[in-house]
């Protein structure tokens, strides 16, 4: 199969939205009158940000999740995106089942494959997503106040507990691992409860690289500090709430190191004035998406971590970098 044919029959489908979609030198999207367009990018490459034997469908699905979960950290509503594909070979059940992840979480969200370009070599995917926000009301990391109240939605540290189990350096029981497994491998964007968030939220990012690092970005575009209740987000690990959970096991240092600093959650992390605590509520409960408040925005700059004593709790948590 030659990569037009490749093209053809994994990647191109009847357009909907898009005024013209695969197969000319340039896709053409008709944009509504008066918005603005949010652009984002990620790449995904093979032994670093996903294993070689990773299950195809599930890779599809990533691929396009951390992207949408960019536009939901915007408020942005998604609508189109292209796929820069690098393949090593053709292989179909491959194609069909990468094709497959991809393109029902696209339809999930009406968000329509247009282009992108295919080439041989290292496994490696980059998309390139378009969505569209009211001029003036896209979300930035750049609003936080001194004295908003600092959120989290749904879980946290549970993708990084199954790739320490995957890297071998944490046992885990089978069923854990399949659930958190879920978490690294197939991510939920946040994308309702983005849009939902515009006017109610002053500053929202999305985490995927570990909380307090992503939260660093927030504190230093908007020239604040941070207080971090620990003993709130070492309950966010979904495991924990299992009866027969392995975590009930783990000392509080490696759930600390999971929700902190751990990586791969592609939830929201978003500020707002307590006077909106009844807004975000709503907010919360329109896009069936569960927000907790794991701290207060200060003024001066730097992060503290407390325990339920509110004791300062040592940090010592680094994001992830892929330069360090
Ligand atoms: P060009 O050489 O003009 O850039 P290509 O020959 O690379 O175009 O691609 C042909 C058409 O197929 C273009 O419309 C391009 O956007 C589309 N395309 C190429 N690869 C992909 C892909 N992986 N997914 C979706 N569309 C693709
Ligand atoms: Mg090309």
């Amino acid at each position: 199969m030659g990569e037009f044919d490749l093209i053809a029959r994994y990647f191109t489908r009847p357009v909907r939205k898009a005024a013209l979609g695969v197969g000319d030198d340039c896709a053409l999207l008709a944009p509504a009158p008066g918005m603005q367009l949010a652009v984002s990018s990620d790449m995904l490459v093979e032994g670093r940000h996903f294993f070689a034997d990773v299950d195809p469908e599930a890779l599809g699905h990533k691929a396009l999740a951390v992207n949408l979960s960019d536009l939901a950290a915007c408020g942005a509503r998604p609508l189109a995106f292209t796929l820069a594909l690098s393949l090593p070979r053709v292989d179909e059940a491959w194609l069909a089942g990468f094709a497959r992840g991809l393109l029902a979480l696209a339809d999930a969200h009406g968000c329509e494959l247009v282009g992108g370009d295919t080439t041989q070599g290292p496994l490696n995917i980059c998309i390139t997503v378009l969505g569209e926000v009211p001029p003036g009301q896209a979300l930035l990391r750049s609003g936080a106040q001194p004295g908003d109240d600092i959120y989290v939605s749904g879980t946290l540290g549970d993708a990084r507990l199954a790739l320490e189990a995957l890297l071998g350096h944490t046992p885990l029981p089978a069923d854990t691992l399949a659930r958190v497994r879920q978490r690294l491998e197939r991510p939920t964007p946040r994308v309702a409860l983005g849009q939902a968030l515009r006017g109610v939220a002053s500053s929202a990012m999305d985490l995927s690289d570990g909380l307090l690092g992503d939260l660093s970005h927030i504190l230093k575009a908007s020239g604040v500090g941070a207080r971090i209740d620990t003993h709130i987000t070492s309950n966010l690990i979904a495991e924990s709430a299992y009866p027969s959970s392995a975590t009930a096991l783990f000392d509080a240092e490696l759930i600390r190191q999971c929700t902190l600093a751990g990586g791969d959650d592609y939830e929201l992390a978003f500020t707002a004035p307590p006077a909106r605590r009844d807004a975000v509520a709503a907010v919360s409960q329109a896009s069936g998406t569960s927000v907790t408040r794991i701290g207060t925005v200060l003024a001066e700059p730097g992060l503290q971590l407390v325990d339920a004593q509110g004791q300062a709790v040592e940090h010592r948590y680094a994001s992830f970098d892929h330069f360090r």
